[in-house]
């Protein structure tokens, strides 16, 4: 695979839309002029994930001129991990490149990427800088990603999205992992094989604002956390186990002051504070269980990732 002149070698780009109708055309202008130049055959996959602006008629247009388009478009929006998942199902190439589709992952990179996968690896991983991104951004991001890998089972680095070459092997790795609910980062990371990175300078998005809420945002952070390890679980062990112990001692020290100063009032404002801030503590482990729980509930009801409402990738596709 890897020892294949390019000319032999077949590309696949996968590319999750959502309302992307404004810049699509040009998108696909620019990636088609730097695959062409990469001297590969490849086929472009345009995932529509659920858009409601007229990216679908875009990518029919583009799909009538351009037989290396394939498209699929989804019954309604289910995310970007289900439009990766969806284009990598389909994907035939040797290997795959995974790029966003409003420009903030320059097409530029693609012979770099390539190049890169000719000497070897399985993942080229292109990582943005931070520059141009909101303070804030940047400042949350780093302490997410330093508690994330405190805890998480994966390594996951700063600034390393899904733009990346994937090979064959690489991606029927991603393919088998069945989970409902997808983490890209951590799925990414957990599959293996040689991987190296590259820096690209960060690129602020032209079209609108990015396609994230904050609130999607957070979820997708959460899920970070857990989905990857069980560990919250177990630090509710140890607060649990820390709190019985302060209990014993606060106990006997009770007993202590009563068997050799009398009975004391107890005091109301400690006596509160405890059964509040306890009480708390219970309603966070509890979610926190039920946050798994949850997690085993969707997973057992083997629901398909997408529903596909329209394509025209044929059945040998
Ligand atoms: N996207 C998608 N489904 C979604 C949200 C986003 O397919 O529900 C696509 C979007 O069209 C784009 C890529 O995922 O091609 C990255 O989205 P965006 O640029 O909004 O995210 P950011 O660059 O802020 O990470
Ligand atoms: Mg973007």
């Amino acid at each position: 695979m890897v020892d294949l002149p390019w000319s032999a070698m077949r590309l696949t780009l996968v590319v999750p839309c959502f309302n992307e109708a404004d810049g699509i055309s040009r998108f696909h202008e620019t990636v088609g002029r730097e695959l062409a130049g990469t001297g590969a055959s490849y086929e472009i996959i345009y995932v529509d994930d659920g858009s409601t602006d007229g990216t679908f008629d875009e990518l029919v247009k583009i799909a009538t001129v351009d037989p290396t388009v394939r498209y699929l478009s989804f019954s309604r929006n289910f995310g970007k991990e289900s439009a990766m998942l969806a284009g990598l199902r389909h994907s035939s190439g040797d290997a795959v490149i995974v790029m966003d589709a409003d420009l903030q992952h320059p097409p530029e990179l693609i012979p770099r990427l390539v190049e890169l996968h000719g000497r070897g690896f399985d993942q080229v991983i292109a990582r943005r800088t931070r520059s141009g991104d909101p303070a804030t951004r940047t400042l949350l991001a780093r302490a997410y990603y330093r508690l994330i890998n405190h805890w998480a089972d994966v390594e996951l680095v700063d600034g390393v999205g899904d733009f990346r070459l994937l090979s064959r092997r690489a991606v029927d790795g991603l393919l088998e992992l069945g989970e409902n609910n997808r983490f890209s980062k951590g799925l990414f990371a957990w599959i293996g094989f040689d991987s190296v990175i590259f820096e690209y300078e960060n690129v602020q998005r032209e079209n609108g604002g990015s396609r994230w809420s904050f609130r999607k945002l957070f979820e997708y952070g959460l899920d970070g956390l857990l989905s990857f390890n069980n560990k919250p679980l177990r630090v509710a062990i140890y607060i649990g186990m820390m709190l019985t112990l302060v209990a014993v001692v606060y106990a006997i020290w009770v007993i202590v002051v009563a068997a050799t100063q009398g009975v004391e009032m107890p005091g109301y404002v400690t006596l509160i504070a405890a059964i509040t801030g306890l009480g708390g503590l219970q309603m966070m482990m509890l979610g926190l269980i039920g946050e798994y729980i949850g997690r085993i509930y969707y997973e057992t009801k083997q629901r398909p990732h997408y529903l596909v409402k329209d394509t025209n990738l044929t059945p040998r596709d």
